[in-house]
């Protein structure tokens, strides 16, 4: 039997799957089963920030693996304890929860603020704001604070209390809020919802509600955090703090880890037995943030990401400029949006054909998410096959 109809017969079919099979991958290239290379600008959604077998990263991993790979969470380990740390530095909060994904991240954090309420209220009646086109993971926790009804309809009945205002507009959530609402979560830059950036005066409005209400603001910064936008967290970008702040894809980048962090007052809510998670942060993982922390710092990334993403934009204004089909680019740093007029669905099909691998946001945004290695040469091979193809569909 052919590979691809092996996958198809041993998989539930949750995924609809391009028959393409990746087989290995080096810096910003994968390799299908036949040798065919391609130009990953996509970083599996978001996650290989260092792109594909980074030697420094291995190497620490393979250390670790060698030295102590799990225990439960009884027991700090001295890495768990350093990437602990690391993340606590990194956002500016106080305590981290570490899980296995963003949808545990995003559910952890609905929990604790859940649990913050109940201390205040004495009642478990509250009620939480997140935003239409918002996307918070598929656990019937997570996919309720997802503000898009085609994930949740055949899963109910799902958790209650979940309001969803419009991004962007403050009166929408004003008008949300009640002496129940715990919590409002939003992600600082949209992702799967199609590349939309908060307005600065929206979230620093968001901060001020919670602020006045004394709700819990969380931030989701799953896809968007961790450098991608060019700061370490998205929010430095806003100028404000979250109570809490979600991480996952490129806080392992390639290791399943997912993260809730939050400020001392909201994160002393929780005690010992409130949650919890078997492989949560275990020594393997927790080796692999510090290595992300690590290889980020030494390799000035941050700065690369600034950089090269001032790149990338110009050549995506040129493309904006040349094709009637595209309509504009949005984002932050390399988390990028190009908005067709139509499906873009074909482009991301042609791009696959020419070699490159990027993904929709919603039906009509291409969306870049590239690895942060990236140079001037990728963005020039990028931008060459995305003109060839969008001279093709013309
Ligand atoms: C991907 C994503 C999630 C869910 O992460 P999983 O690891 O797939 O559970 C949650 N929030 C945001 C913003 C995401 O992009």
């Amino acid at each position: 039997m052919e590979l691809y109809e092996r996958g198809e017969n041993a998989y539930i079919k949750a995924y609809g799957r391009y028959d393409t099979i990746l087989e290995k991958g080096e810096g910003v290239y994968v390799y299908d089963t036949k040798g065919q290379k391609y130009l990953d600008f996509y970083a599996g959604i978001g996650v290989n920030s260092l792109g594909h077998c980074y030697p420094k990263y291995i190497e620490k991993l393979e250390k670790q693996l060698h030295t102590l790979n799990h225990v439960s969470n009884y027991f700090y380990t001295p890495v768990s304890i350093e990437a602990a740390e690391a993340v606590v530095k990194a956002t500016k909060l106080d305590a981290v929860f570490f899980c296995n994904s963003g949808a545990e991240a995003t559910e952890g954090a609905l929990k604790l603020a859940r649990k913050y309420y109940y201390l205040k209220h004495g009642n478990a009646d509250s009620e939480i704001i997140s935003f239409n086109h918002s996307f918070h993971g598929r656990t019937t926790g997570s996919v309720k604070l997802t503000g898009n009804p085609h994930y949740q309809e055949a899963f109910g009945p799902l958790i209650e209390g979940v309001k969803y205002g419009t991004l962007n507009d403050l009166n929408s959530v004003e008008a949300l809020i009640n002496d129940k609402t715990a919590a409002i979560i939003v992600e600082p830059v949209q992702g799967e919802g199609g590349v939309n950036p908060c307005n600065k005066e929206f979230l620093q409005g968001l901060r001020k509600l919670c602020d006045a209400n004394d709700i819990v603001l969380i931030l989701d910064e799953v896809q968007c955090g961790m450098g991608r936008t060019g700061t370490i967290m998205t929010y430095f970008q806003y100028d404000i703090m979250p109570d809490i702040v979600c991480l996952a894809k490129g806080l392992g980048c390639g290791v399943p880890v997912g993260a809730f962090v939050a400020n001392k007052k909201v994160a002393k809510a929780m005690e010992p037995g409130d949650h919890g998670s078997t492989y949560g942060g275990n020594p393997f993982v927790c080796s692999a943030v510090k290595a992300v922390f690590e290889i980020i710092e030494e390799e000035n990334l941050i700065a690369h990401v600034q950089q090269i993403s001032q790149y990338l934009i110009k050549q995506l204004d040129g493309v904006v400029e040349e094709f009637d089909m595209v309509d504009s680019h949005r984002g932050l740093g390399l988390m990028q949006g190009l908005v067709i007029n139509g499906s873009a669905k074909p482009i991301v099909k042609g791009l696959l054909d020419e070699g490159v691998i990027v993904v929709t946001a919603g039906e009509n945004v291409v969306r870049m998410l590239p690895p942060f290695i990236i140079n001037e040469a990728h963005v020039d091979e990028y931008i060459d096959k995305l003109k060839n193809v969008l001279k093709n569909l013309k």
